[in-house]
């Protein structure tokens, strides 16, 4: 049974923001709850609290976000073996910053595959380093964790589980690199870092094509009921959009 009520939407996002930092807030952990279908939601309240996707296949389980650290990984993992024995065999990046791709190294000791475009395969490369130093001014205790690299790269838009997992690039937005990640048959985007309830962080975005790559995903017309958002509360409906582009019209003026 789900914790949320999905299709009526009856917890308020404002209980769902109340309800979970209080619930995890002395003893961060990792979350993971069904939302629809293969489809299941990490929430990692390490650091700075990120919310992941897991895809349960018919053969195989595929993770949407790396989490935070090998600490949260092997949490996450653990998580997952509750629910089914299939293996985890992919796990992709969706951009190059720690919470989406610190948890690089556990998965990868386990036989995973990390999967990412070749643009964010690219800036781990150049910037991991410089991202571990900058998280750990914001929060110390992050651990300086060595840059472990993706082992398959494409050069724009895949999919995975045989076109359930569709990983989709649009443009910049909170970093250069980041994607969103639909899963058709589930009707549910995964937003990563782009799409969330409060402005976050801006320093890495390109504040001119952020709204422009939010346009660009409207007009796809993917169809999706839900979004996962990547930080704060995680279940959100398609207006989660336009109030992120309002959220951004009002920072500019
Ligand atoms: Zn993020």
């Amino acid at each position: 049974m789900s914790r949320w009520h999905i299709p009526s939407m009856k917890l308020t996002p404002v209980l769902l923001v109340l309800l979970a930092p209080i619930a995890f807030a002395e003893n961060p952990t990792v979350v993971l709850t069904p939302l629809r279908g293969h489809v299941y939601v990490a929430e990692d309240y390490f650091y700075s609290k990120e919310n992941s996707v897991v895809y349960v296949g018919e053969g195989f389980v595929t993770v949407v976000g790396a989490t935070w650290s090998p600490e949260t990984a092997k949490l996450l993992a653990t998580e997952i073996a509750k629910i089914t024995k299939k293996p985890i065999t992919e796990v992709i990046d969706t951009n190059y910053h720690p919470d989406r791709a610190g948890g690089n190294a556990f998965f990868k000791s386990i036989g995973a595959k990390i999967i990412s475009t070749r643009m964010t395969r690219d800036l781990l490369a150049a910037h991991w380093d410089e991202m571990v130093r900058y998280v750990q001014k914001g929060i110390p205790s992050y651990p300086t964790l060595p840059l472990v690299m993706p082992d398959k790269t494409f050069a724009g838009d895949f999919e995975l589980q045989a076109g359930r997992v569709k990983a989709i690039y649009l443009g910049p937005a909170h970093t250069p690199d980041g994607i969103f990640v639909f899963f058709p048959e589930e009707k549910v985007l995964y937003g990563n870092c782009i799409l969330k309830e409060q402005l976050g962080n801006l320093d890495f975005a390109n504040r001119t094509e952020y709204p422009k790559t939010l346009e660009k995903l409207k007009r796809l017309d993917l169809g999706f009921t839900t979004i996962v958002a990547g930080h704060w509360s995680p279940i959100h409906g398609p207006g989660l959009i336009d109030q992120y582009l309002e959220l951004l019209a009002a920072k500019t003026r």
